[in-house]
């Protein structure tokens, strides 16, 4: 594997070319080999609480290329669900969040990708890997996002469910983002709805979307469930965010995600 590693292409990258099936095995080989050669990073971004303090961080995955720079997870996240390559990155991402808590201090949410929710031992090998690594179930948070099948899905409710019963939390991502929100919010049990960026993006000027907004926080006000603003960015925003019942907070407004490094020099700042 480290000969393979050490004979990588140097290709120029360019999106385009993603929807070319040999582009995409070229990433998939780039990827598998930056697992092993430690190109990944955690970069956290600080969800804050109604009276404004750091309340839990969300993971979100960096890859550093050693020639391309960094390249954002939307690029290289769907062509890992193409094969087992996602349940290694999710694994990756998993322990290096484990590993991260002691020096965040608060819990912690790692994005878990449908394809891995729909194995039929997800749950399991996760709470190996959390027993594993001696950390406090309660500290982590599992993000997953509203996909239609997901509604249906045997597997992956009995994933959430089983992943619940060893303590984690549930987060529903980029609600109301997909096609089935409402559907999703009667499928299975959870414990905080995000709300997509989408919606608070026009919270100014679009009366539609402050509406769905409120509404949203009701539904989660009586399921008693936490939501979290995604993608806060204004003042205003916040300030709508607040008068809709909203209680936490995430956005470029109030932190944007930072290697550990760096949240560790802020906070001894
Ligand atoms: P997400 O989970 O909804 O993460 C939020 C995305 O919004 C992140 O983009 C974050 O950097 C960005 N963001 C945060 N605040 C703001 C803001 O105020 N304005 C704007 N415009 N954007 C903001 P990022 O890091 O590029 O990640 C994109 C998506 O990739 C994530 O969406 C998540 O679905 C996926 N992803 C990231 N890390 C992982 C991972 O470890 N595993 C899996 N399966 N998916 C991941
Ligand atoms: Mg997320
Ligand atoms: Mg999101
Ligand atoms: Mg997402």
């Amino acid at each position: 594997k480290g000969k393979k590693a050490g004979r990588r292409q140097v290709v120029a990258f360019d999106p385009d070319m993603l929807g070319d099936e040999r582009h995409r095995r070229f990433i998939e080989r780039e990827l598998r080999a930056a697992l092993l050669m430690d190109e990944l990073e955690l970069h956290y971004q600080p969800v804050f609480g109604a009276d404004m303090r750091v309340r839990s961080h969300e993971a979100l995955l960096r890859w550093k290329h050693t020639v391309r720079g960094m390249i954002p997870p939307a690029q290289f996240i769907a062509i890992a669900e193409e094969s087992d390559l996602i349940d290694k990155l999710g694994e990756w991402v998993l322990r290096r969040a484990c590993a991260d808590l002691e020096t965040l201090r608060t819990p912690v949410a790692v994005n878990v990708s449908p394809a891995q929710l729909r194995r039929s031992d997800f749950a399991r090998q996760l709470g190996l890997v959390v027993e594993e690594m001696g950390v406090d179930p309660g500290m982590l948070i599992v993000e997953v996002t509203e996909t239609v099948p997901m509604v249906a899905g045997a597997v992956e409710q009995a994933n959430l469910d089983a992943i619940r019963a060893l303590g984690l939390k549930v987060a529903i991502d980029d609600f109301g983002a997909g096609h089935a929100s409402l559907q999703y919010l009667r499928g299975f049990a959870f414990d905080i709805i995000k709300i997509d960026r989408t919606y608070i993006a026009n919270l100014g000027d679009n009366r539609i979307d402050a509406m769905i907004v409120g509404a949203i926080c009701d539904i989660a006000r009586s399921l008693k469930v936490d939501v979290i603003a995604e993608g806060v960015e204004t003042e205003a925003q916040l300030d709508m965010l607040r008068r809709a019942g909203c209680s936490a907070f995430q956005g470029y407004l109030l932190g944007r995600p930072a290697p550990l490094k760096r949240l560790a020099v802020a906070d001894a700042a």
